[in-house]
């Protein structure tokens, strides 16, 4: 069976770009693409970054038991893990490699124990965060508010996870991200 590696950190702190870099390694890893009633940011598609729901339709997934986790990450925005997703990768000998919140971070490594890998990416301060959001241009500032309001309670989430990387320097966190990937697909 493939393994898995579970990503979770406050929104900004650089967890889409270390996964995308990780993907475009020769690692076997396959991106769980989420369920979200958020609508689409800038270029997304669905069923690239995510499959985008209405409130209506991830409701109705979660009373069929569709889930294997999922959390409504911010007010009326929920986000999930689909066990037809994991399963379609894990079927195919790929590793999973999931983009999480915290919560959900922490669940599918209770889950999923030894065979799976969780790393938080751990920004330089909650102020670094605003300016990566704000550089960004994805998100109004209503929404990075609600993002930055989250940031501190996500931090301290951090010990709870397998491996911290501070992503400060970009090249350094992805190194170490490298490193601590490939350590735990050999073991
Ligand atoms: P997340 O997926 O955690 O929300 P992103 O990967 O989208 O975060 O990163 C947020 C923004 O910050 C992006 O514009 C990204 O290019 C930038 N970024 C990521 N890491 C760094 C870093 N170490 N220094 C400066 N900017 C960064
Ligand atoms: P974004 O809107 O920036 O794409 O994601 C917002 C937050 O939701 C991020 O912390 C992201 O990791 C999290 N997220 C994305 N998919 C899932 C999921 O399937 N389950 C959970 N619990 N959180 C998710």
């Amino acid at each position: 069976m493939g393994k898995l590696i579970i990503f979770s950190a406050p929104s900004g702190a650089g967890k889409s770009t270390i996964v995308n870099y990780l993907l475009s390694r020769n690692l076997n890893l396959q991106f769980s693409i989420s369920a979200t009633s958020r609508p689409p940011r800038g270029v997304e598609k669905h069923g690239a970054e995510y499959y985008f729901l209405s409130p209506e339709e991830f409701r109705q997934k979660i009373a069929n038991g569709e889930f294997l986790e999922y959390e409504e990450v911010y007010t009326d925005k929920f986000y999930g893990t689909l066990k037809t997703e994991v399963e379609r990768i894990l079927n195919s000998s790929g590793n999973v490699i999931f983009d999480v919140d915290v919560v959900g971070g922490c669940n599918i490594k209770k889950y999923y124990g030894d065979k799976a890998l969780s790393i938080f990416i751990e920004p330089p301060s909650v102020g670094e965060l605003r300016c990566r959001l704000e550089k960004r241009g994805t998100d109004s500032p209503e929404v990075i508010e609600a993002r930055i309001a989250k940031a501190e309670h996500e931090m301290a989430f951090a010990p709870r996870f397998d491996v911290v990387i501070h992503n400060d320097d970009l090249e350094e966190a992805k190194a170490k991200a490298l490193k601590a990937v490939t350590d735990f697909l050999e073991k």
